[in-house]
């Protein structure tokens, strides 16, 4: 990706890793469009629709979404015109399923996955994040169940893309800038 711009990356880290500000910045510097399955989630939620009112009592909870719906959110929205030079997936895929779900899709395009960024960040550090944030939906039971639900669903695909020469590891635990330069880094040298 000499020309640092357009791409195919999919975002995995743990629920407060800052996963979803670097994505925005990346996507920014890129010029493709940062697609946050959270973000879109809460959106159909606000708005009270089929998909919010499915989804509402799993997210409060700290469980994900059934594969199947979200396979059917992915889809729809990797269909749209915005996503023709890229992408950025951030909190997709979240599970063995999901990660074959999007094998599937991209299988259909020319074009595979360039990179999978990983953001780590150590579980206290990530408790000790939510606790000073104190969003209604950070309470510590919550989080502590979302990094559950990511060691057991979501951890292992961190294997699987590091087999196929995708990941590209990047340690959280530093400024908002510093983990910035590491991730453009990585992707402009494929490591
Ligand atoms: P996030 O903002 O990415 O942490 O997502 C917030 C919540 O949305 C998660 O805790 C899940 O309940 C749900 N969610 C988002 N993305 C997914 C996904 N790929 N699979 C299942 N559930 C998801």
């Amino acid at each position: 990706m000499g020309d640092a711009s357009g791409g195919r990356i999919v975002f995995l880290g743990p629920p407060g890793s800052g996963k979803g500000t670097q994505a925005v910045g990346l996507a920014e510097a890129l010029g493709i469009p940062a697609i946050s399955t959270g973000d879109m989630l809460r959106e159909a939620v606000a708005a009270g629709s089929e998909l919010g009112a499915k989804v509402d009592a799993i997210m409060q909870s700290g469980d994900l979404v059934g594969d199947d719906l979200m396979a059917e959110v992915v889809k729809d929205r990797l269909a749209k015109d915005d996503t023709a030079s890229g992408f950025l997936l951030d909190g997709y895929p979240r599970t063995a399923p999901q990660a074959e779900t999007l094998a599937g899709i991209l299988a259909g395009s020319d074009d595979d996955l360039d990179h999978v960024v990983f953001i780590d960040v150590p579980e206290e550090v990530l408790v000790a994040r939510a606790v000073a944030r104190q969003r209604a939906d950070d309470k510590v039971e919550v989080v502590r169940e979302r990094l559950r639900v990511y060691r057991e669903k979501t951890q292992p695909l961190v294997d699987r893309y590091r087999d196929q020469g995708l990941l590209r590891p990047i340690d959280g635990d530093h400024t908002i800038e510093e983990v910035a330069s590491s991730i453009r880094a990585a992707v402009e040298n494929g490591a």
